[in-house]
């Protein structure tokens, strides 16, 4: 295959797309090239922020990769209270960082629910009606989602992890609180709701191969997804998916994939947005700026209280756990700076996807 021909297509194939994944040297570089040019051209050279506050690891589910699974019992379990939630919120609201996400262990009490829709409120009061706020909590019913919109969150985060049933299935607990089809329901309820839907996978996973990669691909094309999250897995040593280690690909190897994937991404799908994602800054100092480079558009600045955030680890090596939030804040704008990009500061910078699917629809 001659990649100058291939990059010039309008659609890539499966087959394409393996090919691309696996390009190094003088062909990878022609890649990030054009991805950065269609980046520049269909969204931009801006980034926006979205101010992350994880605000409790407490979670129902046991997903085999991941550190604050319910059955991992060193974790220090803790759930931020309101007003800790709503300063962090504040300090996003002040220092213009545009928007918010809001993230969480799975839990779906009446509690929880309720929790969350007074703290919309909440925090739109404290903030004049001014950030956006992204959501990442889980599976829920349509019922809850919907109630959660209608107090002014509006985007969703829920990434299927793994587009195939069967490495989903390999990655997770065989119960019906981790079924693959139900996580497509929660997509589909997500779309139906209103929301700007964003999906994503992790990237080295074990198991995983090329070809699935390129199918992860074409899924969040076929879904037609308005914003991706997608980063390198990361292993963890209490958690079951450890015990395949001596599998992986190297780290180094699985950040350049986390590279390629961005890279053609944003070539298949040029006017959705891509966040840079932090786990590629655990394996590399520079990972997100590299992300930037080479399409994504979104980061998202920790503002979690820092004495909480060593119990948030998902993965291991987290980046950040010590800083206090202004200090991220200092690093990161440096950091933007320097890919060239300049940041969205008080904008909302939303999916244009989402805007241009929306209008379709109406037409
Ligand atoms: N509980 C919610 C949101 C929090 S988890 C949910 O699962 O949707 C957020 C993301 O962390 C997950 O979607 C998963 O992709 C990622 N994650 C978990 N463990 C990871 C690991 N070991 N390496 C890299 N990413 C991981
Ligand atoms: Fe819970 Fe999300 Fe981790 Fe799964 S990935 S165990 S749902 S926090």
């Amino acid at each position: 295959m001659i990649i100058d021909n291939l990059l010039n297509k309008d659609t890539l194939n499966k087959e394409e797309l393996v090919f691309l994944l696996g390009c190094e040297g003088e062909e990878k570089t022609k890649l990030f090239t054009k991805a950065a040019e269609v980046k520049a051209k269909y969204v931009g050279r801006k980034v926006y922020f979205r101010g992350l506050i994880e605000m409790s690891n407490i979670c129902r589910k046991n997903c085999l990769y991941c550190g604050i699974r319910s059955g991992n019992t060193n974790v220090h379990r803790y759930n931020l209270t309101d007003d800790e939630v709503i300063e962090a919120a504040k300090f996003a609201w002040e220092n213009r960082y545009g928007s918010i996400a809001i993230q969480t262990g799975e839990v779906s009490t009446k509690e929880f629910v309720d929790r969350i829709e007074n703290l919309l409120d909440k925090i739109n009061k404290a903030t004049n009606h001014e950030l956006g706020i992204t959501l990442s909590l889980g599976e829920q019913t349509e019922e809850t989602y919907r109630r959660w919109f209608n107090k002014g969150a509006m985007r969703y985060l829920l990434r299927i992890e793994a587009s195939n049933r069967e490495l989903y299935a390999k990655l997770h607990p065989n119960n019906r609180f981790h079924d693959f089809d139900e996580r497509i329901e929660c997509l589909k309820a997500l779309r139906r709701v209103g929301y700007q839907v964003g999906t994503g996978v992790m990237i080295g996973l074990p198991f995983q191969t090329l070809e699935h990669l390129a199918d992860d691909l074409l899924w969040m094309q076929e879904i037609d997804v308005d914003m991706v999250g997608m980063g390198p897995y990361v292993e963890h040593p209490d958690t079951p998916l450890y015990r395949y280690r001596e599998h992986l690909l190297p780290i180094s190897e699985r950040f350049n994939l986390a590279l390629k994937m961005t890279a053609l991404l944003r070539i298949i799908m040029k006017d959705i947005n891509i966040a840079a994602p932090t786990a590629l800054q655990a394996i590399d100092p520079l990972g997100r700026e590299k992300a930037i480079k080479v399409g994504a558009n979104i980061v998202m600045p920790n503002i979690t209280p820092g004495a909480y955030r060593n119990d948030y680890k998902l993965y291991e090596n987290k980046p950040c756990t010590d800083d206090a939030a202004d200090d991220c804040k200092n690093c990161l704008e440096a950091r933007i700076q320097l890919t060239g990009d300049e940041i969205g500061y008080g904008e909302h910078g939303n999916s244009r996807h989402f805007y241009r699917r929306r209008n379709q629809n109406l037409a």
